[in-house]
């Protein structure tokens, strides 16, 4: 069936979709207002959900409002207490799913954490999957430009190392986002004294 879509139409949905990220952009604001990124240069943490959100709105040529949502909202779950109920209740029930797939279970040891995020990552839909790559993608970018103070070159080869193999175990990595993440890891592999 063919609906005529007036312009007045299509303005309506852009602002509606419009608000709604935002939405999100500003809960994500507020529940991480007092953390700062791990780097030296002290960032504040909404520069990392931006980032992964807006890799988010480039890796299609299609919009995917939820995905862009939860990129904003991904880490609210695991860093800020916020419930899934609330997310749900809040942004939808989808929004709700694409964070709880890429929340991990901060009741298990770091190690295991990491460990699980290797072996889970094949199982994530597809969606979840572009969701975990972009942000991958950001807390590489990161660690290039701002390293932690306390991490030797040892912790960052390893991390780069292990950021690889969840993103190698993706079935289906999408292809922008993908070649983004191999630039980056390139370019720290590459980088003098590797
Ligand atoms: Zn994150």
């Amino acid at each position: 069936m063919l609906v005529a879509l007036t312009l007045v139409h299509v303005m309506e949905i852009v602002v509606h979709v419009v608000q709604r990220i935002l939405a999100a952009a500003q809960f994500a604001a507020e529940k991480h207002a007092t953390q700062k990124r791990k780097g030296a240069a002290q960032e504040p943490y909404i520069n990392h959900l931006i980032e992964v959100a807006h890799l988010i709105a480039g890796s299609s040529d299609t919009l995917d409002t939820e995905l862009v949502m939860a990129g904003f909202l991904h880490d609210t779950v695991e860093d800020t207490g916020v419930t899934l109920a609330e997310l749900a209740q809040r942004f939808g029930n989808d929004v709700a799913s694409l964070v709880a797939e890429v929340t991990d279970d901060k009741s298990l040891p770091k190690e295991a954490r990491k460990a699980l995020q290797v072996k889970d990552a094949p199982k994530k839909s597809p969606r979840a999957q572009t969701l975990k790559l972009a942000d991958k993608i950001s807390n590489l970018r990161s660690i290039l430009a701002s390293p932690p103070a306390d991490w030797s070159l040892k912790r960052r080869r390893e991390y780069f190392d292990w950021a690889k193999q969840v993103v190698d175990g993706l079935t289906v990595p999408n292809p922008r986002l993908k070649a983004e993440f191999d630039r980056v890891y390139t370019s720290f592999k590459d980088s003098p004294g590797i």
